[in-house]
């Protein structure tokens, strides 16, 4: 394979991403609009770009990891990006974590310049981005999939092609509803059950074995039992997704009571500053209702 890589978007994930890959011996060509995020991979060793159509110009496998769709449009479709740039046949790696009508938006500019994408959101966080186990969920071509296939075995622990391009979104943004509803569900439970007078963490140990067991509970609980909401994952980054779940349900005429409700909690955390908390944080708009803390 082609072991020469661009790499656009340096931040929290894409950071750790690019050290597993130049460890796993790839030759990388990064850029972010970040100078000081650039310098410090290409400390690393990866080989500095000062524009997109310097990283176009090294390489036809192109990873983005950026903040939302609008960044991944502007880099891939506007002025000086991919597609002005880069060579017939190119693939793009998109990494980031974006709505899937974007994704199929690309995805349909680069095919009419020849090129190729295909969508590889992940789950797993930082943590899972350094220990190069994170879940990669991906749509798109089958043969596209295979070619960054190995890749993907660098920076995840599994790689999972969902369907057509959008669908590694359209996964991601399900696996955002499943998580952001269990949280909210934890913060209500737990809210009650200190109201009436019975001791929270005994309520998890008790219940945690059974069918409301979750990864989520597990990872969730002992955060707000220890007070924590350091992030882990920021809420305002959850509000995010979960407003990319909104656009796509629109779309597609699709009844979302629950993520809107729970978006709701979200926008209040965020709007009275703790949108930088960990989304384990949700509790907290139950428990200033109730007018307790439930440790
Ligand atoms: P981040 O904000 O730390 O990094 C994004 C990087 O993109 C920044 O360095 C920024 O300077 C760069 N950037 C923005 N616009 C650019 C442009 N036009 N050209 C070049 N570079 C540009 O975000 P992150 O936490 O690394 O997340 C990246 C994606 O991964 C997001 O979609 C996020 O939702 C998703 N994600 C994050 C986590 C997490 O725990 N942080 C977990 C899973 C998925």
């Amino acid at each position: 394979m082609n072991k020469k890589i661009g790499f656009i978007g340096l931040g929290i994930m894409g950071k750790p991403m690019c050290r597993n890959l130049l460890k796993a011996g790839y030759v990388l060509y990064v850029y972010d609009i970040v100078q000081a995020s650039v310098d410090e991979i290409t400390a690393s060793g990866a080989n500095a770009c000062a524009s997109i159509s310097e990283v176009a110009e090294n390489c036809n496998i192109i990873i983005t990891m950026l903040p939302n769709s609008p960044q991944v449009k502007e880099v891939v479709m506007g002025k000086g990006g991919i597609i002005e740039n880069a060579s017939k046949g190119t693939l793009v790696v998109d990494m980031s974590s974006i709505a899937p009508l974007a994704s199929k938006e690309c995805e349909a500019a680069l095919k009419e310049a020849g090129m190729r994408m295909i969508d590889a959101p992940v789950s797993g966080g930082e943590p899972k981005a350094i220990e190069g186990t994170l879940s990669i969920m991906c749509g798109g071509e089958q043969s596209d999939f295979d070619e960054a296939k190995p890749l993907f075995e660098v920076m995840g622990g599994s790689s999972v092609l969902t369907g057509a391009i959008g669908s590694g979104n359209m996964t991601k943004l399900a696996n955002q509803i499943i998580v952001a509803v269990n949280i909210a569900a934890m913060g209500e439970a737990l809210t009650l059950a200190v109201k009436a007078g019975v001791d929270p963490e005994l309520v998890f140990n008790a219940i945690r074995g059974g069918l409301a067991g979750s990864t989520v509970l597990e990872a969730k609980v002992p955060m707000v039992l220890d007070r924590n909401f350091k992030p882990g994952f920021k809420i305002d980054l959850h509000i995010k997704d979960l407003k990319n779940v909104v656009e796509t349900a629109n779309e597609l005429k699709s009844p979302i009571f629950l993520t809107t409700q729970v978006l709701q909690m979200m926008q209040v955390l965020s709007g009275e500053g703790e949108g930088g908390n960990d989304h384990g944080g949700i509790a907290r708009f139950y428990e200033k209702l109730a007018g307790i803390e439930i440790c």
